[in-house]
């Protein structure tokens, strides 16, 4: 069945496909509240196209990151592997449960996802239990957890967009695997446009949200130069030196509007997951990522305009 289920998945667009059994989890983990017959998780991991960032790193395409990398693949993509996994399952007499992130409902008052619009987010939802996601996908071997709280494949490095399946299945464990690829280099976090990442890894959601969305004009070529004229602090803002509240970050994003939103309440990114991107040359400068490419992701300098231009 463990064979069955990586041939579907793989047949449906899944590229990493991991198994942890129950017993890698805590008893109070949220996945035996979402389900408590769990037996086996399994870890469903798909590609992002790295020539989808290669836009963003030129500075040439910017909307193909937020429909073919983020929307397509959350809301079409992944479930459709899902559904064929958790089907094949169900068939064979056991039960499924297909989990997905759910972009827009947070557990927390003050929750923010930078993909979404802030106010599409539904807060402080704690009866909508949701798994740790980045915690299944280590115990499921898909990768590492790196730096910045993301997750790391030796094939494919952060590019990647992740899911699950419950079920009451016991299949056979995929082992973990022991760190090797984050070397604490803290480039991820320098390639952040707005200093989204701290000292010790988070990323702190609204800052991070304000800056996925293009707030930093010297990385962003549909600015115009009176962006923010309102705001005193504008010049920070574009330098990407402001550090904002969610209060600010609201005031900020409703004056970003650069391109017409996804569906799904998904905002265009303009920051192209830089801190990915950036994490994705380190690794592949040092040769320790599996899957090769005939020429390096990297082509030139980092273009970048200047704040002055904004004055
Ligand atoms: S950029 Fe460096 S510090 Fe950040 S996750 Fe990648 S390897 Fe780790
Ligand atoms: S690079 Fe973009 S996605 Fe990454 S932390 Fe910074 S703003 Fe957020």
């Amino acid at each position: 069945m463990k064979e069955k289920i990586i041939g579907i998945a793989m047949a449906n667009g899944a590229d990493l496909v991991g198994f942890a059994p129950a017993d890698r989890f805590d008893k109070d983990d949220a996945i035996f509240k979402i389900m408590p017959e769990t037996k086996t998780v399994i870890g469903l991991a798909f590609r992002v196209l790295r020539g989808i960032y290669r836009g963003i790193e030129e500075g040439s395409t910017y909307y193909q990151y937020t429909t073919m990398a983020v929307e397509n693949m959350e809301e079409t993509i992944m479930p459709m592997a899902q559904m064929k996994v958790a089907m094949m399952i169900e068939q064979e007499g056991y039960t499924a449960l297909p989990q997905r992130r759910h972009q827009q409902i947070m557990a927390q008052e003050d929750g923010m996802n930078p993909e979404v619009a802030y106010d599409a987010i539904y807060r402080g939802r704690t009866a909508e239990v949701q798994m740790d996601f980045l915690d299944a996908a280590v115990k499921c071997g898909l990768g590492e957890k790196g730096f910045y709280r993301t997750l790391l494949t030796d094939e494919f490095g952060p590019m990647v967009r992740y899911c699950f399946i419950l079920t009451d299945a016991e299949l056979p464990a995929s082992e973990m695997i022991a760190p090797h690829l984050c070397d604490n280099c803290g480039k991820c976090a320098k390639g952040c446009p707005g200093k989204a990442i701290g000292a010790d890894g988070r990323v702190d959601d609204w800052q991070c949200a304000v800056y996925y969305n293009g707030a930093n004009g010297t990385k962003n070529p549909f600015m115009p130069p009176e962006a923010f004229a309102d705001l005193d602090n504008r010049l920070e803002i574009i330098a990407g030196e402001a550090k904002v509240s969610p209060e600010t970050a609201k005031k900020i994003l409703d004056k970003i509007y650069f391109y017409p939103p996804a569906q799904h309440a998904y905002q265009c990114s303009i920051c192209g997951r830089a801190c990915d991107m950036e994490c994705y040359v380190h690794l592949e400068e040092k040769g320790v990522l599996t899957k090769k490419f005939k020429t390096p992701f990297r082509k030139r300098e980092p273009w970048q305009f200047d704040v002055k231009d904004f004055e």
